[in-house]
């Protein structure tokens, strides 16, 4: 399509920006020698999006009867993330009362009473269904919803991304209809990664931890916001959308890593052996269930950060019993996913419940917790999907114990176990 070696005189332009074909991706070619380049044609759908929703934004009407209630839900959730009882029903009670707030708004005599919103922290180790629960709970939300990773914010001029691109997503998701967006919920992913290096203030800049979080301070009180159209993209004639965010609800989610000793150091016990001190019996397996907002301040978050998100909850460690589920149980569980894959082959897959086994005791041994199940399978699957696709006499594949060892034994999965 490239045609500027032919010998038009004139290179094409798009006679709305005036670029030439050569600096766009593409030129449409339009009546009577006219031309709008991707970038116009990108920039024409956002104004009218924008321009329509000024008229009439399509905000689903939420009615009472028809919200699904917190157990509903919890058991949604239930379906897919295996455990994390506690810190289902905080997020399915936070979704509801969202609902019921937006609803409490648009209500008569709503000026009487203010609902305050009930932003969510949620904390666990890595790999525990922090993510997954927010996807999880992004399909049956009737409002927008993103995930933004915190690691990649920085303060304002500098380089990464400003805290207001968050919002760029929402309104992305929300096909930039700023009322609804104005009522979406947004995950921060790995928020722990913003927390302040050590428990003083600093005093040299602190562009990825400090400031970062003033930021994010406002916009989890509810400021209104001036946000770039695209997040990163730059047009000449950027245009500014204005979004209040005092009714988006935020959900945070961190491995705060390191974060049990403050606990036990908190609840006045020693690092080693803590337990011992506590009258009530401390769970020394899962200290993290004590968390408190003071840890956070402890481990670098500012209070008035924390002061932001009131609900406080954390996702337990995975165990065994958990680990042998999540291979099996959830709607969309690795083997599940395995299984139709061959099946497309017209192979049908099995597992032997004490392959199954094996699978988790590996992950386990090689501290690769939930995530390290997927590679594990991933290695185990790979000579199947390999050589069993395009041949007519094996139509069964049933993975036993040996099947699975002589898989892994064989291959990468061996010099892991230094790093264990
Ligand atoms: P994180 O807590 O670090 O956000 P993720 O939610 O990304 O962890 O979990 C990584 C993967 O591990 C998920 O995609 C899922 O396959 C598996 N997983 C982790 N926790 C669970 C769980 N509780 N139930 C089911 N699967 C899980």
């Amino acid at each position: 399509m490239d045609k500027k070696n032919t010998k038009r005189p004139v290179e094409d332009r798009c006679s709305f920006c005036g670029q030439p074909r050569t600096e766009v991706e593409m030129l449409f070619t339009g009546e009577n020698g006219a031309f709008i380049c991707n970038n116009c044609v990108e920039r024409g759908h956002e104004m009218v999006a924008e321009i329509q929703h000024q008229n009439g934004s399509k905000i689903p009407t939420l009615r009472m009867e028809e919200l699904q209630k917190p157990m509903q839900i919890k058991t949604f959730l239930d379906q897919y993330v295996i455990g994390q009882d506690r810190a289902k029903r905080h997020l399915s009670v936070a979704v509801y009362n969202h609902y019921k707030r937006l609803l409490h708004q648009s209500e008569k005599g709503a000026q009487q009473i203010e609902l305050d919103k009930s932003n969510i922290m949620m904390v666990g180790p890595t790999g525990t269904g922090k993510t997954l629960m927010a996807r999880t709970i992004a399909k049956l939300l009737k409002v927008p919803f993103t995930i933004v990773d915190a690691t990649v914010l920085t303060e304002a001029g500098y380089v990464g991304e400003d805290v207001e691109s968050i919002l760029s997503r929402l309104l992305q998701v929300a096909d930039y209809d700023v009322p609804l967006a104005e009522r979406g919920i947004v995950f921060i992913d790995e928020i722990d990664k913003i927390a302040r290096k050590g428990d003083n203030p600093s005093i040299t800049r602190d562009v990825s931890g400090e400031g970062v979080q003033q930021a994010l301070l406002k916009l989890l009180e509810g400021t209104v916001v001036n946000v770039p159209p695209q997040g990163g993209r730059k047009h000449p004639d950027q245009k500014f959308i204005q979004v209040n965010t005092s009714n988006i609800l935020f959900i945070c989610g961190g491995a705060f890593d390191g974060i049990e000793k403050k606990i036990a150091r908190r609840m006045n016990a020693q690092t080693v052996g803590y337990g011992q001190v506590q009258e009530e019996r401390v769970d020394e397996e899962n200290i993290m269930q004590y968390v408190m907002p003071q840890d956070l301040k402890s481990f670098g978050l500012i209070p008035e950060l924390i002061g932001r998100i009131p609900v406080l909850t954390y996702l337990e460690p995975l165990d065994r019993a958990a680990l042998r589920l999540i291979l099996t149980e959830p709607k969309n569980a690795i083997t599940r996913q395995y299984v139709r894959l061959f099946e497309m082959d017209g192979i049908k897959l099995s597992f032997d419940e004490e392959a199954l086994d094996y699978i988790v005791d590996k992950a386990i041994e090689y501290h690769l917790g939930a995530r390290g199940l997927r590679s594990i399978c991933e290695s185990i699957m790979m000579d199947g999907m390999f050589d069993l696709p395009g041949q007519t006499t094996r139509k069964t594949l049933r993975v036993t114990e040996a099947y699975a060892k002589a898989r892994i034994e064989n291959n990468r999965f061996k010099n892991l176990k230094a790093v264990g």
